[in-house]
């Protein structure tokens, strides 16, 4: 099979935690398909959850990319890098008018309801569309920013390495959030204004991203944002701990860092990812990961 080559790809932690075994999978596998397909990777740092950011979680980003030697062509280097330049803060402008076109365009609706009120008026974790109608002031404060979403609409999805899937926005994506209670714009929409920003044709995530995947495409259609179509995806499955449980970052035994502190090398933690993952073969770095997973 031949393969498919792109421009640009990007590792796009949040530092919210430690990471943990999961994203070094995902990083490996992103450095191993940028390889093979000729992709530059970028370093993106996704920093908008101001309430769970600290500089310990951002250090721990570049502690963890260097110890398992998988190595960025743009992007910081380092904790002063990352502030001076980098950080997603500087580009709000960005977002904001991405958020105002929405705003222009009549897309958007306002939402009040907490956590809790949607819990209760939610049969499956969808949001029921509670404020769609109640036309609340979209300068409102404590209310977030849904986008008004078609039932069922279609979506297209590029996959690696050259697939097209046909889908529609589940029932959880109903009204996403585009803008948050705090004014920052929400995950989905910062992630598209990035990847177009930056030129990246290739994203490499977690299968628990499909959704989002979904979501993100939708919404680049309604923003009139074409060349988000022809961004490439693929979604890796996730490492579950032993008991079926998805890792997370408040599992301390499964961060690098603790790896990494109890003097764990970095083929002992690719050793870890590849039984993990279900290889037989020992593996010792991402290049042999990548071998084992994606042929
Ligand atoms: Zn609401």
């Amino acid at each position: 099979m031949s393969q498919p080559q792109f421009h640009k790809t990007r590792i796009a932690p949040t530092p919210s935690g430690f990471l943990h075994l999961g994203n070094a999978l995902s990083f490996a596998l992103t450095a191993a398909i940028a390889e093979r397909s000729g992709a530059k990777i970028l370093l993106r740092i996704d920093d908008l959850d101001r309430e769970r950011v600290n500089r310990e979680y951002v250090q721990d980003i570049f502690d963890t990319l260097n110890f398992l030697q998988i190595h960025w062509h743009e992007g910081p280097r380092n904790y002063e890098d990352y502030e001076r330049d980098w950080s997603q803060t500087h580009r709000l402008d960005l977002y904001n008018e991405a958020l105002k076109q929405l705003r222009d365009k009549g897309k958007v609706f306002a939402c009040s309801c907490s956590r809790a009120a949607i819990k209760r008026a939610s049969t499956d974790d969808s949001y029921p569309g509670t404020c769609l109608h109640k036309s609340i002031d979209l300068d409102a404060p404590d209310s977030s920013w849904r986008l008004i979403t078609e039932a069922d609409a279609k979506v297209d999805i590029r996959t690696y390495p050259e697939d097209i899937i046909e889908t529609r926005l589940p029932a959880n994506m109903r009204y996403f959030v585009v803008r948050k209670k705090d004014d920052y714009p929400a995950y989905q929409l910062s992630s598209i204004i990035d990847d177009l920003h930056f030129g990246v044709d290739l994203i490499v995530r977690g299968q628990d991203l499909w959704a989002s995947t979904i979501a993100q495409e939708y919404l680049a259609q309604q923003m009139g944002l074409d060349a988000f179509g022809q961004i490439t995806f693929y979604h890796h499955p996730l490492l579950m701990e032993t008991g079926g449980l998805k890792l997370s970052k408040s599992a301390g035994s499964t961060s690098i860092k603790y790896l990494r502190d109890h003097g764990h090398s970095a083929m002992d933690v690719y050793g870890m990812i590849g039984r993990m993952a279900g290889i037989q073969r020992e593996v010792k770095d991402w290049q042999e990961l990548g071998k084992a997973l994606l042929e």
